[in-house]
């Protein structure tokens, strides 16, 4: 199986205590059933520490989390207290791996690093040229070259986002990303407002059009489909090239109304990328 990385992949190093979006707070944290032995049998108060948080359900083990949603592992100064005092070894599974992904399409496998990262949306956002994807025996491809690899047809399948400001179509959008699953109580408030302002989104976003950096939302769009190229086979690169413009789209609208922004970009993942159930629900039509 030929492994193939977005060309940043290697430049990714977790931001720790000067990240501003901790993927230590807010997420349930399931633990692995080696990692849950191991820290059930560690002496000493890190271990009775280990002991007290860990959560056995049916489901399996996670940390408890603390009444403001942190792990209670992640120190006041942002930095993880198991790394800091048993290095990154200790780590469960899901904190080690955490925001890569790996997918399977044909004998490839597609590693990448999750945008509800915001280390990941700054390297994303850090060049305005192509977005390139590298295989381990090192040829480099561009997006169209890396779907031909994939054994993926393109066909009309556009591989550059087009922005299409029209009323219709972001109200079309807001009321679809509305229908989501919300993460937090903040995310309904965030659409409201954007329905607020309409035909501000529409006009910002008409001028936005003629004077950005498109390369920008390329990379975006290339890189939402990227990774869920795993779902081609089941629901058609068209579908799942909708819901990549649509997601663009919604970036590309905040960015022209509030001005470029990576968080934009992380925020739309973590309510949906994150979340199967709202994949699914944008890729219903
Ligand atoms: S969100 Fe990214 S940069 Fe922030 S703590 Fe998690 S892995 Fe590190």
């Amino acid at each position: 199986m030929t492994a193939i990385y977005p060309d940043f992949y290697d430049r990714f190093a977790c931001k720790a205590g000067d990240c501003r979006h901790s993927c230590c707070r807010g997420w349930e944290i399931d633990v692995d059933g080696e990692s849950a032995a191991y820290y059930r049998a560690l002496p000493g108060t890190l271990g009775d520490d280990l002991r007290a948080a860990l959560v056995e359900t049916e489901d399996g083990c996670h940390f408890r989390l603390t009444d403001d949603e942190r792990c209670p592992f992640l120190r006041p100064d942002g930095l993880c207290r198991l790394i800091r005092e048993l290095g990154e070894e200790a780590l469960c599974d899901i904190c080690a791996l955490h925001p890569r992904f790996y997918a399977e399409v044909g004998d490839a496998e597609l590693c990448g690093l999750g945008l509800s990262c915001e280390k990941v949306c700054e390297l994303l956002l850090s060049s305005s040229a192509p977005l390139r994807f590298v295989a381990e025996d090192g040829e480099s491809m561009d997006f169209a070259a890396l779907l031909c690899c994939l054994g993926l047809k393109a066909g009309v399948t556009p591989l550059r986002f087009v922005p299409v400001p029209s009323e219709a179509r972001y109200a079309e959008i807001l009321r679809r990303l509305a229908a989501t699953e919300p993460i937090d109580k903040a995310w309904p408030e965030q659409i409201r407002a954007l329905e607020a302002c309409l035909s501000d989104l529409v006009e910002n976003a008409a001028e936005y059009a003629a004077v950005c950096d498109r390369a920008r939302y390329d990379r975006i769009y290339q890189y939402i489909l990227f990774r869920q190229l795993e779902r081609a086979g089941e629901d058609g690169l068209s579908a799942l090239a909708a819901y990549a413009g649509l997601s663009t789209e919604f970036v590309f609208m905040q960015d022209a109304l509030l001005g470029a922004d990576p968080e934009h970009l992380r925020r739309w993942s973590e309510q949906i990328e994150y979340s199967t159930e709202n994949v699914d629900r944008l890729l219903e039509n």
